[in-house]
């Protein structure tokens, strides 16, 4: 029944706390105080410790403390053992409001804002109306269809473009890589939220920038690996790209004077669009553990050959 955390510690305090709440009977450890080994039967972490399969025998679950799994060696993990990445809804609730902060700071010219207030001048920006602006989410998961859901608000023309198909109210969808030409042709920002895996690292590069309307802006909240760092220079020195807002990077933090760090036309945050809430995060492990112990299907369950 032992729980194991091996994360963020200051939250890993809190997780605990709310364990011995709600869920007094299952012992919870904190990382690196294993107790005994053989006792550990769920393992929540950001990147697990590296011989798992030996070091814990019983173990029966292991979780993901984020919503990507690509920290993971997913080999070290024995097949039988079920991965499951964290879908509880604080992540969601977060990175919503992180995109809709960058999307409107893209759409209302907040880059161009905030390099005239350090020249201290003014120059007249016309405002674009929110239906004129069309805004593409690439990735159509949790994230992607909870960021267009509250996008909608705003009135703005709104695409996505996933692996399958999907149909969204309000929303043009687009699928497969035939389809993706079209979807950029028509996104003036560009949000990615798609997992990294061997088929979209890298997939924001030169190509991707050349098809998207002139002065296109980018909201990468996907992983650093997503992006070709200079290739994203050089649609940016070139107005292909007029501005982005990125919160991941390769790697984080990006050493001290990286392009990023300065540039006028990108604003950096450091990978917190979004963050699993302990609160709604430890229910959903609880929640995830009593399904399998009754057999049933597990919300989150990673897919192994996919890779997310
Ligand atoms: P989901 O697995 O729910 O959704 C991923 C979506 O991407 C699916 O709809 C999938 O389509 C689609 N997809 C996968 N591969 C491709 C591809 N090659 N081409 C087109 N579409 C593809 O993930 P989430 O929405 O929960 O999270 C998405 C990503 O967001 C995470 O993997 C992580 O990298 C990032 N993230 C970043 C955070 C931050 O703080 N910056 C926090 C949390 C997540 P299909 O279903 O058809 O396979």
């Amino acid at each position: 029944m032992t729980v194991l955390y091996k994360a963020n510690m200051v939250r890993g305090a809190e997780w605990a706390r709310l364990f011995a709440e709600r869920a007094p009977n299952m012992p919870f450890r904190l990382w690196p105080d294993i107790g005994n080994p053989t006792e550990i039967r769920h393992l929540v972490a950001w990147v697990p410790p590296d011989d798992i399969a030996t070091t814990f025998p019983n173990l029966e679950l292991v979780f993901s403390v984020g919503a990507g799994v690509d920290q993971f060696d997913t080999t070290k993990v024995p097949a039988h053992i079920p991965l499951v990445r964290m879908l509880e809804p604080g992540i969601a609730e977060t990175m919503v409001e992180y995109v809709t902060m960058a999307v409107l700071g893209l759409h209302r010219d907040l880059l161009d804002f905030i390099s005239q207030q350090k020249q201290q001048v003014w120059r007249e920006i016309r405002i674009t109306p929110a239906k004129r602006r069309r805004v593409g989410v690439m990735g159509l998961g949790q994230l992607g269809q909870a960021v267009l859901e509250r996008l909608k608000a705003f009135g703005f023309a709104l695409s996505g473009w996933n692996r399958s198909p999907r149909e969204i109210e309000g929303v043009t969808c687009y699928a497969g890589v035939d389809a993706l030409p079209d979807f950029l042709a028509q996104a003036d920002i560009l949000v990615c939220l798609l997992p990294l895996t061997d088929q979209t690292r890298g997939i924001l590069n030169a190509d991707l920038f050349a098809r998207l309307p002139r002065g296109a802006g980018l909201v990468n909240v996907g992983r650093g690996p997503h992006l070709v760092e200079a290739d994203f220079l050089a649609a940016l020195d070139s107005g292909a790209l007029s501005g982005a807002v990125l919160d991941v990077a390769d790697p984080e933090p990006l050493p001290a004077g990286h392009p990023f760090w300065s540039h006028p036309r990108i604003l950096l945050t450091p990978h917190n669009a979004s963050m699993t809430t302990p609160d709604t995060a430890v229910d959903f492990v609880l929640d995830v553990i009593a399904r399998h112990r009754r057999g049933e299907e597990l919300p989150g369950r990673v897919d192994r050959r996919r890779g997310y």
